[in-house]
């Protein structure tokens, strides 16, 4: 069998600088660059491909599905990039994203430098035009230097000319994305790569199986010792489990941690339902208390940046008032923000199992007046939520709509929640519970927008459960046109659009009286009729029972779904819960003739 893409052009062209060509019409059975790739993909167990199709990968991406690789074709490699990361994320295998040149590339680099923040492998794959011309300016087709504008914002890029050396290649980005603290990988293939052809044989030899891709990283038995020290010392003890310790899927030994310790948890975003949001030790309905009042706090796989007030300020009390112990896998993130007494360098999984081990049969509880006073404060702050949660009123504010996919999720606890925004999500954040590890996604380290409809799409094809994404109108306007998408792979996504006319509220005016104001959109617009345009389901709702009803009816059918929930216009706050980072003007300027 002729494995060559088939074209005359393919046929003919040939690196001979690779040596490894073979040119004669007797020669025994051929490859080229095209199935190279695939096949080095496939061989690493990496089934599914996110991109969008072009010069001078259209071919790549057909041949990979013709391979029996699942090939996601999107609207905008953004999206085609964010769902590569999320899939990196909930699998631990790089996410790949593939996508034309220039442009194209441009488009996929912000998911690469997203997945790169937030610690979450993937591989963009990238096609390029000609080096000689590129490096010489002389003004080719989507000329640009991607190798050069990828490497800061990724965590290795590797630029392949020979055919012979895709096999490497492939297993030298898959090592980088997930060895150590994973993140994003640029992998550059000119588009003369593909057509280049080699030996069969020769081929298949030239392809790595990577071995223990992410080798255990264990702690140094020390650094144990002298975290479990810091902990038994404590009186006010706090463990924070990061987005890290969902994606090391170590659960039970979490689990155990936690629950062997008896010491109180906050998650963090995405390590929510780690353990159920309903544990009784959980501390998140008391966060500003414990992280005010601990004494000593436990990281496990979350930094100490700004979504944790970089372990300092008001936030965390008053100075100098805690210890903390720090488990990541990245030693260069220690004493990032402030001292860590204690570093224990590793994987989360070994990390806590060797905690586990160190802390024996005599472990003992934290006081009980610490435990005390975290319960009571979560009582009194659960039961002020609880009568907001019921409001069944048109239009809904955001606590009544939230009330009605809190119990959708609590009722189907295996369903993935995408949740982005701004008060949709910092409100969604603290009101929906999860109960299992790794099933809510959202804007991560950097607060990103426009995530929601890559990581729905990914979601739901690397997991087959059904996907809730909880959308502000602005964030859904990002990723919109995706749902062609969903509806074209037929995708278990229900689609919640909170819409309330406008970015954090829907009442702004252009004081001149021009224009809209620059936070609105177009009033009482009807998303839902998106979805009917491409045949999946649209559903306007007004009240949180039709909103219930709605979403309860997209997750039973499995039908791409959108529904319009109306939100009152002036129920948001600036920014949401972030308000803090909004700079905004005192200055009043006398009038400009
Ligand atoms: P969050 O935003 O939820 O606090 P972060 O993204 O800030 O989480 O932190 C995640 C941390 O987890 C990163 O510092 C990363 O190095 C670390 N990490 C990721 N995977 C592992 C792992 N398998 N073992 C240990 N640490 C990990
Ligand atoms: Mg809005």
């Amino acid at each position: 069998m002729d494995r060559t893409a088939g074209s005359e052009s393919t046929q003919a062209v040939h690196d001979v600088a690779t040596g490894v060509g073979v040119t004669s019409d007797h020669a025994g059975e051929q490859i080229d660059g095209f199935h190279l790739v695939i096949d080095a993909l496939k061989l690493n167990g990496i089934d599914n491909i996110y991109g969008v199709p072009g010069i001078p990968i259209t071919d790549l991406g057909r041949l990979a599905q013709a391979a029996g690789m699942r090939v996601i074709s999107f609207r905008h490699e953004q999206h085609a990039g964010n769902a590569a990361a999320i899939a990196g994320f909930l699998t631990k295998k790089p996410g790949i994203c593939l996508t034309v040149s220039a442009p194209g590339f441009l488009n996929g680099l912000t998911a690469l430098a997203n997945a790169t923040t937030n610690c979450f492998p993937m591989i963009l794959i990238s096609g390029s035009s000609e080096r000689e011309i590129v490096d010489l300016q002389q003004g080719d087709y989507e000329e640009m230097d991607q190798l050069a504008i990828a490497k800061p914002l990724c965590k290795a890029a590797f630029r392949v000319l020979h055919a012979a050396d895709i096999g490497i290649a492939v297993a030298r980005a898959i090592r980088a994305a997930v060895s150590g603290r994973p993140g994003g990988v640029y992998l550059d293939l000119p588009a003369k790569l593909f057509s280049q052809v080699m030996d069969a044989e020769a081929g298949a030899k030239s392809l790595v199986k990577v071995i223990d891709a992410a080798p255990a990283q264990l702690p140094a038995p020390s650094a144990i010792t002298r975290a479990l020290d810091v902990l038994k010392g404590a009186k006010r003890p706090l463990i924070v489990l990061g987005k890290g310790a969902a994606y090391a899927q170590a659960d039970e030994e979490v689990r155990n941690l936690v629950e062997r310790s008896g010491i109180p948890y906050v998650p963090m975003s995405m390590a929510k339902g780690l353990l159920p949001d309903t544990h009784p030790q959980s501390a998140g309905a008391a966060r500003s208390l414990v992280l005010k009042e601990a004494d000593v706090v436990l990281l496990v796989g979350a930094r100490l940046n700004w979504l944790l007030s970089h372990g300092k300020g008001k936030t965390w009390g008053a100075p100098g008032s805690k210890k903390f112990i720090q488990i990541d896998i990245e030693p260069k993130e220690m004493d990032s923000n402030v001292e860590i007494v204690a570093p224990v360098v590793g994987d989360i999984g070994s990390c806590v199992t060797a905690l586990l081990d160190g802390m024996g049969q005599n472990w003992q509880a934290p006081p009980t007046a610490w435990t005390d006073a975290i319960r009571t404060k979560k009582e009194e702050n659960l039961a002020k939520m609880a009568s907001k949660l019921k409001k069944n009123s048109a239009p809904m504010d955001f606590h009544g709509a939230l009330g009605a996919l809190r119990t959708i999720i609590k009722e189907r606890p295996d369903a993935i929640l995408v949740n982005e925004g701004a008060n949709t999500l910092d409100l969604a954040r603290g009101i929906i519970d999860m109960y299992q590890p790794r099933k809510r996604l959202d804007v991560g380290t950097w607060g990103i927008m426009g995530i929601g409809m890559g990581f729905a799409v990914a979601a739901a094809v690397e997991t087959g459960k059904p996907v809730l994404a909880v959308e502000g109108d602005s964030a859904f306007g990002f990723s919109g046109m995706e749902v062609e998408t969903i509806c074209r792979y037929d995708l278990p996504v229900c689609i919640v659009v909170f819409n309330n006319n406008g970015i954090y509220r829907g009442t702004d005016t252009d004081p001149t009286g021009r224009d809209p104001g620059t936070t609105v959109f177009v009033k009482d617009s009807r998303y839902d009729k998106m979805m009917e345009a491409f045949g999946g389901v649209g559903v306007h709702v007004t009240t949180p029972d039709e909103l219930s009803q709605a979403v309860n009816a997209a997750m039973d059918s499995g039908k791409p779904t959108l529904i319009n929930a109306v939100i009152d216009p002036a129920a948001g706050t600036e920014s949401g819960n972030i308000g803090s980072l909004n700079p905004t003007s005192t200055v009043v300027r006398k009038k400009i003739a």
